[in-house]
């Protein structure tokens, strides 16, 4: 008899697992796939060639996480993305080179707009002020006004004292949680790449374009964290986002904790309203005394639990869960550093600024933006998708052979269409990408050795996301903090006794973080009566 099984190896399940065996708990993590990870993992998809083969840029982690569980003690290497965290190329000039260099980037913005270049640090003192203030809610289960604790109020007062603090911008910042990402940007720049740029923060994994309702949260949303201390920098994991989820199975291991892999979970077992166990898909029955699934609401209760054993409203909601996605992903293996219009090409063909940071393509307006996602809206393909572009070979040379590179390209808005209608489009679409890149970067296309395309059925059936939602479901309005997963379950317990949820699907969301872990772990354990360590 285990203490808990945890259902899922990505990095949550595997952060959960960590927190469950330092509290004393015998503990079992069973993942279906042969590696660790989930989105968050490296795969060498062509011999020597290590791809971030999902997730591919780290900003969310949690201090805590990292802190409390030793991770950099057991390899976690972060490399800040300098000089630029940003490039957004254009047809004519240098494009917009953005960074942890403030002067810098005014200079970059200066051509544009005299008056985005003044307005550009005050805009980021606004996001810090906002990510700090709503960083307060990220470790700790959400508030329920329902039914209000008294240890929610310390959290709840810190976030009141940053709010009172920025008091003065509360108006603004009312308007860009609740809102469009559009008007709340344009109430700050005038700028065209500016705010093209800006924007894509708030599309990212989102089926939504720029004037949806809902884009602002997801902005302040990719702005939270801030690896290596600092804010929007973000950075890439040495050895690709696997070496993460690597340290946290270390992590585990040390604490006691058994990992399986290639054991795919059948179904949750469930006798009078409690987990009793699993039942994996090879027919074997293992019991434990409390079940934490780090897989997708959607995927747990419907799939591995069964409506017949939840309360006919609580599947209702389930059902309810958005898991479109409007993501897809394409793995690159290049002969060399693609060379962009207007710029010079760096010595040696070594990196230039332009290739540490995120490369923002077919983001030169706010209206390419929304013609992206109106085409996904009506079910096509979009001519001129939203491309983000990232080289983390140029700052992590382990990843590729000498000379050589990987590439990976997150691409929006694929629509919302059955699997089979993937398999016509899935190469054709790729094709227009990389066409796209080609227009600012010519010869990128034939720099091209080897590829992989994931279209959102590929995302489901590789890494077990329900819809290839990237989030375990959207990160819309009415799916934020206790509202997360369903209402009246946001605090990691479900309608099953002894039965926990802790992955992305819950608060405070997707991204590669470890908070759902970490606070649904501190859950179970505090229901054993046992304190986080
Ligand atoms: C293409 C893509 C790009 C992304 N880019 C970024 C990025 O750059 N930065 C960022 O912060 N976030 C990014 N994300 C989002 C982020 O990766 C995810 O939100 C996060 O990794 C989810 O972690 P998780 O541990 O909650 O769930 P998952 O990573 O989904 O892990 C769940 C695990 O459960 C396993 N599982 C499912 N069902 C079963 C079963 N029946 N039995 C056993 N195991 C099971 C799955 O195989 C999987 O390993 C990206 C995601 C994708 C897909």
């Amino acid at each position: 008899m285990w203490d808990a099984i945890v259902v899922g190896g990505g990095h949550n399940g595997l952060t959960a697992a960590a927190y469950l065996a330092r509290g004393g708990l015998r503990t079992l993590v069973l993942e279906r796939r042969p590696l660790l990870g989930g989105a968050c993992v490296t795969e060498e998809l062509w011999p020597g060639y290590r791809v971030s083969r999902a997730a591919y840029v780290a900003g969310l982690l949690r201090p805590a996480v990292v802190r409390e569980l030793g991770l950099e003690a057991r390899g976690l290497r972060l490399i800040p993305r300098r000089p630029a965290s940003s490039f957004t190329p254009l047809p004519d000039g240098p494009g917009l080179l953005l960074g942890h260099d403030r002067r810098a980037a005014c200079d970059s913005i200066r051509p544009f707009s005299a008056r985005d270049a003044e307005a550009y640090p005050r805009y980021e003192a606004f996001l810090e002020g906002a990510a700090r203030a709503i960083e307060e809610l990220l470790d700790v289960p959400p508030p329920d006004p329902a039914r209000l604790a008294v240890r929610d109020l310390p959290p709840l007062l810190r976030v009141l004292r940053r709010l009172v603090a920025h008091r003065r911008e509360l108006p603004r910042l009312a308007a860009l949680l609740l809102g469009p990402a559009r008007p709340a940007l344009e109430s700050w720049f005038e700028s065209e790449p500016l705010l093209g740029t800006l924007a894509t923060d708030a599309l990212i994994g989102a089926f939504a374009g720029p004037s949806s309702p809902g884009t602002g949260y997801v902005l302040i949303h990719h702005v939270m964290g801030e690896s290596c201390g600092e804010r929007g920098v973000w950075a890439y994991v040495a050895g690709g986002m696997g070496a993460f989820a690597e340290a946290l199975a270390q992590a585990a291991r040390d604490a006691g904790a058994e990992i399986r892999c290639d054991a795919a979970v059948a179904r949750i077992a469930v006798e009078d309203g409690r987990a009793r166990g699993v039942v994996l898909e090879d027919g074997s029955a293992l019991e434990a005394r409390a079940v934490l699934s780090a897989a997708d609401p959607v995927r747990t209760f419907l799939g591995l639990v069964g409506e017949g054993a939840l309360p006919a409203d609580f599947a209702r909601a389930v059902r309810g869960i958005d898991v479109r996605s409007p993501v897809l992903k394409i793995n690159l293996a290049l002969d060399r550093l693609p060379v962009f219009r207007g710029r010079p090409p760096a010595a040696a063909g070594g990196p230039a600024p332009e290739h540490s940071g995120t490369i923002h393509i077919g983001a030169r307006d706010l209206d390419a933006l929304e013609a992206s996602f109106a085409a996904a809206a009506g079910g096509a393909l979009p001519e001129r998708p939203m491309i983000e572009l990232t080289l983390p070979s140029a700052l992590d040379a382990s990843l590729a052979p000498p000379g050589r590179h990987v590439a990976s390209l997150f691409v929006q808005h694929a629509p919302d269409l059955p699997a089979a209608d993937w398999d016509a489009l899935r190469d054709p679409f790729a094709d227009r990408v990389l066409s796209l890149v080609d227009e600012v970067a010519p010869g990128f296309g034939a720099s091209v050795l080897h590829r992989e395309v994931l279209a959102p059925p590929d995302l489901e059936r590789v890494f077990g996301l329900t819809g290839g939602n990237i989030f375990h479901g959207a990160l819309g309005l009415d799916r934020l903090l206790c509202l997360r997963p369903v209402p009246g379950w946001g605090r990691y317990r479900t309608p099953v006794g002894g039965l926990y949820l802790g992955g992305a699907g819950t608060h405070p969301g997707g991204g590669v973080m470890g908070a759902c872990g970490r606070n649904a772990a501190g859950e179970l354990l505090r229901d054993r009566g046992i304190r986080r360590r």
